[in-house]
């Protein structure tokens, strides 16, 4: 037989108990009235006090398991009004309960901490060149190359282009540790997207002339356009400019990088797209990742942090939005995510 309450085992350690002083009186040849009192008092008395005891005793027994899974001092007492009307079984199953929420918490944990782990030495991997390179370009001219003239500028201005890269991957990564830190304290406004991608593209020509490249932005000439979203103007220029600093570093040249938008009923789809080297297919999934590039010479080369797209999916996700890429090697690229579209009648 199972014993699953502590009332059962309190009924069957009270029913024997009666059994036997029945059998005593019976022994003693008592009458059977008093013999039948003797059995029911003895049950009453034995059922009570057994329940008090087993109950008591769980409790104790449950003590310390109770004091870890809560994390704190219990008191027997607080386990007994706890366990009054459960069975023993349903406190197993919350413990099992407990212990499979804490493996997949420590998971995750472990997770995590591999994770910072490996970003940690990537950072340190990529602080490591550029000031090894400034250290080198620095002794050679102090060890007689500032005399010289035909390496004093030269390595001058190499030691200057390590230190715009120190810089650029020192701002990434205060940009995510801000977006980490920050992502509630976004300041959604109403803006026109077209507008803004339009005054990036004009800050950006110089850089994509250096290429070869036009930039082409493609809106609604009839503003206020449908054009209008609802979002923090400030991270989305920032991903306007990455992705087209992207289309323009890894575009080819004499190329074309243009930025489309469509209306999509409650939202605006914005796509920038080059024509450039392309991603291959089993790349595209890792090119979110922080520090992940394709190509390591060629975007350490043109100033890449490999942290652009990061901090892209980081804001675009921080929206409640998404991003996704299709690409052709050898074709070109697009990158498209959503905004929130805010309707005509809604703009203020
Ligand atoms: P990076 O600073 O290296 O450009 P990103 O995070 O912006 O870092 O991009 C990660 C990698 O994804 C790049 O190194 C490059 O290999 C690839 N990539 C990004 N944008 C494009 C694009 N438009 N065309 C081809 N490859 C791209």
């Amino acid at each position: 037989m199972k014993i699953k309450t502590k009332e059962m085992a309190s009924l069957l350690i009270s029913s024997m108990s009666a059994v036997a002083a029945v059998a005593v009186m019976f022994a003693l040849r008592q009458p059977w009235l008093p013999t039948l009192c003797v059995g029911l008092g003895v049950f009453a008395f034995i059922s009570v006090t057994a329940l008090v005891i087993i109950r008591q005793y769980v409790a104790y027994k449950l003590k310390p398991i109770y004091s870890i899974v809560l994390s704190r001092n219990v008191h027997t007492q607080e386990i007994r009004s706890e366990l009054k009307d459960k069975h023993v079984e349903q406190v197993s199953d919350e413990i099992e309960a407990w212990a499979a929420t804490n493996d997949k918490e420590i998971a995750r944990l472990k997770e995590t901490e591999t994770f910072r782990k490996q970003y940690l030495g990537n950072v340190a991997h990529e602080l490591k060149t550029p000031i090894f390179n400034i250290q080198g370009y620095i002794s050679t001219l102090l060890d007689g190359g500032l005399e010289d003239d035909l390496i004093n500028r030269k390595y001058l201005e190499r030691a200057e282009k390590s230190i715009d890269r120190l810089i650029n991957i020192v701002s990434d990564l205060d940009t995510i540790a801000k977006l980490e830190s920050d992502m509630l304290g976004m300041q959604k406004e109403q803006f026109d997207i077209v507008a803004l991608t339009k005054e990036i593209a004009d800050q950006m020509e110089m850089a994509a002339a250096r290429r070869k490249i036009t930039i082409m932005v493609k809106g609604a000439d009839n503003l206020p356009s449908p054009f209008w979203v609802l979002a923090d103007k400030h991270y989305i220029g920032q991903v306007l400019v990455n992705l087209v600093d992207n289309a323009i570093r890894y575009g080819k040249e004499n190329g074309v990088a243009r930025v489309k938008f469509r209306d999509m009923l409650d939202r605006i789809l914005v796509e920038v797209t080059d024509d450039g080297v392309g991603i291959a297919r089993e790349d595209i999934p890792r090119i979110f990742e922080r520090f992940y590039r394709v190509d390591k010479s060629r975007s350490r080369e043109q100033g890449g942090t490999g942290l652009g797209l990061a901090i892209v999916k980081h804001i675009i996700e921080g929206h409640g939005e998404k991003i996704s890429v299709r690409s052709e090697l050898g074709e070109g690229t697009t990158f498209s995510f959503s905004l929130p579209k805010v309707a005509l009648k809604d703009i203020k």
